[in-house]
């Protein structure tokens, strides 16, 4: 049975930035939790970041692969740069998909870190943009193939192929 990597948060895990989870309601994501293959991990947890801690998006005009690639920010509201942290968080997360042999991972959308359809516009304006974030990003590199929540049946089907 193939295992599956999954954001934290979507599991009921209180470790988003301000603190709260995001659980998805799901019976297939039930099952998998019942059949033990889930792998959890919060990336930006995993790197040494505090709970809550501040919002944080990839700068404008940067993506998530000129995050990796090392000239591309990831800064909070106030101007911190916690690009650092991040990349970390994501070499984390590709060195436990490997551990576990997960080849499918289950992030949640829109952040930063774990979106693979839409990440925020860096300038903390509430508006979405196309785009992946650093983990999103290095598991694709890594050859895990990623499915936001909205794309829960599709990941499903990939596990039966
Ligand atoms: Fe959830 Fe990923 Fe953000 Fe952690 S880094 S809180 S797992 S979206």
């Amino acid at each position: 049975m193939q295992p599956i990597l999954v954001s934290a948060c979507l599991l009921g895990r209180p470790v988003r930035y301000d603190g709260r989870a995001k659980p998805l309601q799901a019976p297939l994501l039930a099952r998998w939790q019942a059949e033990g293959r889930l792998i959890p991990i919060c990336p930006e947890v995993a790197a040494g970041l505090l709970t809550p801690r501040p919002a944080s998006e990839i700068a404008p005009g940067d993506d998530a692969a000129a995050v990796l690639d090392g000239h591309g920010a990831i800064r909070t509201r106030d101007g911190a740069d916690v690009t650092a942290a991040f990349v970390d968080g994501a070499a984390q997360t590709v060195a436990l998909a490997r551990h576990h042999g997960c080849r499918h991972a289950l992030l949640i959308d829109g952040s930063p870190s774990c979106g693979s359809g839409f990440v925020y516009s860096g300038r903390f304006d509430g508006l979405r943009q196309p785009g992946r974030g650093v983990v999103a990003e290095a598991l694709i590199r890594a050859g895990v193939a990623v499915f936001a929540p909205a794309q829960i049946a599709q990941l499903a089907a990939a596990l039966e192929s």
